[in-house]
């Protein structure tokens, strides 16, 4: 898991991830299923009670506090659906 807290941390996950292109499927809002090497990641982007952006993805690297290009994928996806809420 990992906050977010600009898209400069995301600039190479962003790359890996349009190199890669993985399959997101949407769960619900802000849980995404993305595809990786070894079968589908969960990622979880949601707003702690801080008000800090929190992405928590299930594959090794988000363990360790990286910003994974799951997360990157699932945050495109995600990024464009909040903008369409009017409330979030
Ligand atoms: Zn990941």
């Amino acid at each position: 898991m990992f906050i977010l807290k600009g898209i400069d941390q995301l600039t190479s996950a962003i790359a890996k991830a349009k190199k890669v292109r993985p399959r997101v499927e949407f769960d619900c809002f802000g849980r995404y299923r993305v595809s990786g090497s070894k079968g589908y990641y969960t990622v979880i982007c949601r707003k702690d009670e801080r008000g800090y952006k929190t992405v928590a993805c299930t594959c090794k690297g988000a363990e360790r506090g990286l910003a994974c290009y799951h997360a990157a994928a699932a945050l495109s996806l995600h990024i464009g659906l909040a903008r369409q809420k009017p409330s979030a």
